[in-house]
């Protein structure tokens, strides 16, 4: 069966978030289940470096206005599947991050871009582009990737099923209206059942409308998305979706996320667990913090948003510090919250320590020298670092929401007596609920040493690898 995955970062080539990861391993774990699985991915300088043996397929011409835009094909360089790339320089070759100019401000001909993306998406799966390869399946990830199954569905004589990934619903791709006419979509599209939504284009709505299938990256997250409180304006649709729409986890590559990467100053495993201390104390030491905290290390891998509930965080520093823990931020975001990290780490040196800035390997050593990951988000799609957390036996603390409610099963007497425990769970959204989850977890990191070892272990032995999400998907698709 051939899947094509049309999105706009992969893991490694061009990551700024979870997005990126779940296209680097889940493409793999479907063709390791007999899949023919392919990717098209644009031009971006991450990809044109990165994909092994690039090759043109065919010539386009001038589109998007774009002068010259041609189809090429190489190979992932990990998993060596087959990508498709659009090569449009005019469009795609710009450094920096994919979205968001050198002033942060997003590009003025965005729509164009991801519009290309949909548009190459569905004249490949009209045979247009490669003859010899044909998709079965169009598989469309996030707004990005909306106007796929819209430009699908404008062609009446194609039939080939779409399903579309909602990743984050806060991100809705909203243009103006008056550019419908550079992204080639009719005007009968262009109303309230369409693409349309209050006056203007939303690229995640037409996903939406005119896929096939739609599912979220978590079953309760799939749920939430109807709700207004979680919609974002979008709940009504969602709800007249709501057969078609399913909630299915995202996975974890172990081959990445496992304590015995190269990254970490010292491998362990659920069996010795030494080498967990020799990272913890490489942490502290390359960050200048002390080493003789009474407290547990706290770590936040995250881009710095009230989504992530960064600023809840932050209102709770003094009563964490009260504690005698510890806490290390690794993120970039909404200027306030980094200025905020920042003046909390220069007024406690020993105790808090910031990096502002994306790296990947950083992160890695995050995951394995912290006692305890915080993922306080307000909304979660899915979430990952708190499954790569539970790989390292770092113990997520997370609000119970979206998936991270799917993924950790809170520390109480009842789970510890059955012993599933793997994290600390709170539930409002607010100061007080926050920090009285972190005062219970540093009590109970000081007081039961072998109670906080055993709920490690559970942690450690949880399996989020993709297998069984990718047989979810395998079976969505044999559905279509
Ligand atoms: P989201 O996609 O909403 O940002 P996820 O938890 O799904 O959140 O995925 C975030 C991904 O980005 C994880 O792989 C995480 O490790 C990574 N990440 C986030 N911020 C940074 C950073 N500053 N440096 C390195 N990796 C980061």
């Amino acid at each position: 069966m051939r899947i094509l995955h049309v999105a706009f970062e992969i893991f490694p080539l061009v990551k700024t978030g979870g997005l990126a990861d779940v296209l680097g391993s889940l493409p793999p774990a479907l063709a390791k289940r007999g899949l023919d699985v392919r990717v098209l991915l644009p031009g971006l300088p991450g990809v044109l470096d990165g994909i092994v043996g690039l090759q043109t397929v065919t010539r386009i011409g001038p589109v998007f206005g774009a002068a010259s835009v041609t189809l090429c094909v190489g190979r992932l360089p990990d998993s060596h599947l087959p990508a498709y790339v659009i090569d449009a320089p005019f469009l795609f070759r710009r450094k920096g991050n994919p979205y968001v100019g050198p002033d942060g401000q997003d590009w003025d001909d965005n729509h164009r871009r991801f519009g290309l993306l949909g548009w190459a998406a569905a004249h490949l799966a009209a045979g247009e582009l490669d003859p010899e390869w044909i998709p079965e399946v169009v598989h469309a990830h996030d707004w990005h990737a909306g106007l796929t199954p819209a430009y699908i569905m404008q062609n009446p004589s194609l039939s080939v099923p779409t399903v579309f990934t909602i990743h984050n619903l806060a991100f809705r791709g909203i243009f103006p209206m008056e550019y419908h006419n550079e992204l080639d979509l009719p005007m009968r599209r262009l109303n309230p059942r369409g693409v349309e939504f209050h006056g203007n284009i939303s690229f995640m709505k037409a996903g939406m409308v005119y896929s096939n299938r739609i599912t979220t990256v978590s079953p309760s997250y799939a749920r939430e998305i109807c709700t207004p409180e979680f919609g974002c304006g979008l709940d009504g649709v969602m709800r007249d979706r709501a057969v078609d729409l399913s909630g299915i986890l995202n996975g974890v590559d172990y081959a990445v996320w496992n304590p015995d990467d190269t990254e970490i100053a010292k491998p362990y495993s659920i069996d010795d667990l030494a080498g967990k201390k020799a990272c913890k104390l490489d942490l502290q030491l390359e960050f200048s913090l002390s080493t003789q905290a009474r407290g547990p290390l706290f770590a936040v891998v995250s881009r710095l948003t009230s989504q992530k509930g960064m600023d809840l965080l932050l209102a709770v520093l003094p009563e964490l510090l009260q504690e005698g823990a510890q806490l290390v931020v690794l993120g970039t975001g909404e200027g306030e919250l980094e200025d905020g990290f920042r003046y909390a780490a220069s007024t406690n040196p020993d105790n808090i320590a910031v990096y502002i800035g994306y790296d990947e390997s950083m992160s890695h050593r995050f995951m394995a020298g912290a006692d305890i990951l915080l993922v306080p988000s307000r909304f979660e799609p899915c979430g990952l670092t708190q499954l790569y957390a539970l790989r390292y036996g770092t113990l997520p603390l997370v609000r119970r929401v979206g998936g991270l409610a799917d993924t950790v099963v809170d520390v109480n007497d009842e789970n510890l007596a059955a012993d599933s425990a793997t994290g600390f769970v709170f539930d409002e959204a607010t100061r007080h609920a926050l920090s009285s989850r972190i005062r219970e977890a540093c009590a109970f990191y000081c007081n039961d040493e072998a109670g906080w070892t055993k709920v490690q272990r559970n942690a450690m032995r949880q399996d989020f690898s993709w297998d069984d999400s990718a047989a979810n998907y395998e079976q969505l698709y044999r559905s279509l």
